[in-house]
């Protein structure tokens, strides 16, 4: 991803955080904890492809929409589907939303703010939901979820 100069140095101050002040840039909304797809868009026009990632109504099976908080925060990068967030996942571009603590902190403020009902989402077994058909991803998932992307 190119970065302007002052993202740049966002970035670097970022990196020099120490933990407390890291911790304070998240804004606990728990979107991160979000089941998510990430989806190749071709535009029929321009032929141009684009990577977008759809978060879905459905969550880490280790969260709970009702707190938004992980039921096993301490112990969380034990579990296979998190990752933690760090300098090179911010960088990714689209894996977290545009409205993240960290992404607005690099990139400034959100076009979109990002808006959760978070009485709709549901846990759901990641297997599951890799096991899922792609007629049913589409008949009962993409549907039911938001939609944020980030030129990289
Ligand atoms: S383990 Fe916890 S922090 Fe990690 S994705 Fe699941 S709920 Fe979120
Ligand atoms: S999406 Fe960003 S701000 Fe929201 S909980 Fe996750 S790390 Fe924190």
């Amino acid at each position: 991803m190119n970065l302007t100069k002052e993202q740049q140095k966002r970035v670097d101050r970022l990196s020099r955080m120490t933990p407390r002040e890291w911790d304070a840039v998240c804004k606990r909304c728990g979107i991160c904890c979000l089941s998510k797809l990430l989806l190749k868009c071709v535009d029929v026009d321009t032929h141009k492809c684009d990577d977008r990632t759809v978060y879905l109504h459905r969550c880490c099976n280790n969260f709970d929409p009702k707190t938004r908080k992980c039921q096993i925060y301490e112990n969380r990068l034990s579990a296979d589907n998190c990752e933690k967030v760090d300098i090179e996942l911010i960088l990714a571009g689209d894996l977290l939303p545009a409205s993240c603590g960290y992404m607005e902190y690099v990139f400034g403020p959100a076009a979109v703010p990002a808006s959760v009902d978070f009485n709709t989402v549901r846990p759901i077994e990641d297997e599951k939901l890799e096991a899922m058909s792609w007629d049913r991803v589409q008949r009962e998932i993409i549907p039911d979820s938001l939609f944020w992307s980030r030129e990289k």
